[in-house]
């Protein structure tokens, strides 16, 4: 079927019919900051669109001292950022990876694609990130295997850090590099204050349309070794090498961010402070309004940072509640307000049947009560009214 807008000529008169108006409350929608069409227009004016020339790196240096970074690459996607970081670090076939068992598939996709062998392991109930203890006895069982894993790649989940100095100082003790998936978490602290990644090896962050900020779409990988962001860098360019002619002793990938893109992101970020600030008055919101219903709980705020709460997650004991999590999700879908359940544990997805994991019963009990309520800093209080009364509907009488 032809697309609608296929002729050039159709397409040079595209028309807008004006703000896109989604007919049902969405998770998180992009949130503009309203300084990007003047952005986009200076880019578009200067010439430069390919992923070269000043809006990238401005990007970039803009992104490392947000993130306190030394250095950073911004790339297409975060998801191509966590690639580019299992290359630098020597990803191999056959090599273990190692991730928590509750995050998006796109934590290990991409060392999956490469031939690595993941090995999911459980969560902590207080933050929800990777157990730094099981991590530690993890660690020593596989250095007695003689089978370390390649990189440990704790995640910062829905906005909320992970224990990464603690996970960092068991990789430290068997020289196990740490790359810090902090996708959703831009803008959340860890202790002391310090961005969310910051410690590890690398970070990768993301700018998709529904993060806390967007480039609508865009990702990076951040590091303090500026050799391995070069290295990145050189991979995300088709690795060409120094020569008149193309030039390759490996290959490389198209994953560099677009002067588009990056002029978004720029636009965005000055606003990301008062975008924490909105989600997470928005989560506080929820936890008052629901505080007195017996059988609700959230991820509380444990004593090691600053989340974002890119996405306020309620937990649903139906025991308490009078209703499960799913019977509660298809009741706010009635009602035109989209929900979503805490992510399926990659050790129960069929795509990981085979994976090696240790414990994961944390994970899928989160998944099985854990439900993503809307949490767009762009929503009217109004809209999470809305969502507030459905959920009270279905409380126990
Ligand atoms: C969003 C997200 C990603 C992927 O980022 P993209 O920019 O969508 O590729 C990876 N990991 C986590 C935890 C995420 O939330």
């Amino acid at each position: 079927m032809p697309l609608p807008h296929a002729s050039p000529v159709a397409a040079a008169v595209l028309p807008f019919p004006g703000r896109v108006v989604p007919s049902r409350l969405a998770l998180s929608l992009p949130h503009l900051a309203g300084v990007e069409m003047e952005a986009l227009r200076a880019t578009l004016e200067s010439g430069w669109l390919a992923p070269a020339g000043p809006t990238p790196a401005a990007f970039e240096a803009a992104l490392a001292e947000t993130t306190g970074f030394a250095a950073s690459l911004a790339t297409t996607s975060g998801t191509a950022a966590l690639h580019l970081g299992y290359r630098v670090l020597g990803v191999q076939p056959g090599d273990e990876v190692w991730a928590p068992a509750l995050t998006f598939v796109a934590t290990v996709a991409p060392a999956v694609q490469m031939g690595a062998v993941p090995r999911f392991l459980d969560v902590t109930p207080e933050g929800w990130g990777m157990d730094p203890a099981l991590l530690a006895e993890e660690l020593a069982a596989a250095a007695r295997r003689g089978r370390l894993p390649r990189v440990v790649v704790p995640v910062d989940l829905y906005g909320q850090c992970c224990e990464l100095d603690a996970i960092i100082a068991a990789c430290d003790r068997w020289g196990v590099p740490v790359m810090c998936d902090s996708a959703a978490a831009m803008g959340a602290q860890q202790r002391g204050g310090r961005h969310a990644g910051q410690g590890a090896r690398l970070a990768v962050y993301s700018f998709n349309g529904n993060k806390i900020i967007t480039a609508a779409g865009g990702g990076a990988l951040a590091s303090d070794d500026p050799a391995l962001i070069a290295r990145a860098r050189h991979l995300a360019g088709q690795a060409k090498e120094a020569w008149p002619h193309y030039e390759h002793e490996t290959t490389g990938y198209a994953y560099g961010i677009s002067s588009v893109l990056a002029a978004i992101g720029l636009a965005q970020l000055p606003v990301l402070e008062a975008r924490v600030q909105r989600r997470r008055a928005i989560f506080a919101t929820y936890a008052e309004a629901l505080a007195d219903l017996p059988g609700l709980g959230f991820i509380a705020e444990p004593g090691w940072g600053r989340a974002n709460r890119w996405l306020t997650v309620l937990r649903v004991d139906p025991a308490g509640f009078g209703a499960d999590r799913e019977h509660l999700r298809r009741a706010l879908e009635a009602a035109g307000v989209e929900s979503r359940p805490a992510w399926k544990p990659l050790h129960l997805q069929p795509a990981f049947r085979d994976a090696p994991r240790a414990g994961g019963g944390t994970a899928a009990a989160l998944f099985e009560t854990g439900l993503c309520l809307p949490s767009g800093s762009g929503m009217a209080a109004a809209d999470q009214d809305r969502v507030i009364q459905v959920v009270r509907q279905h409380a126990r009488a």
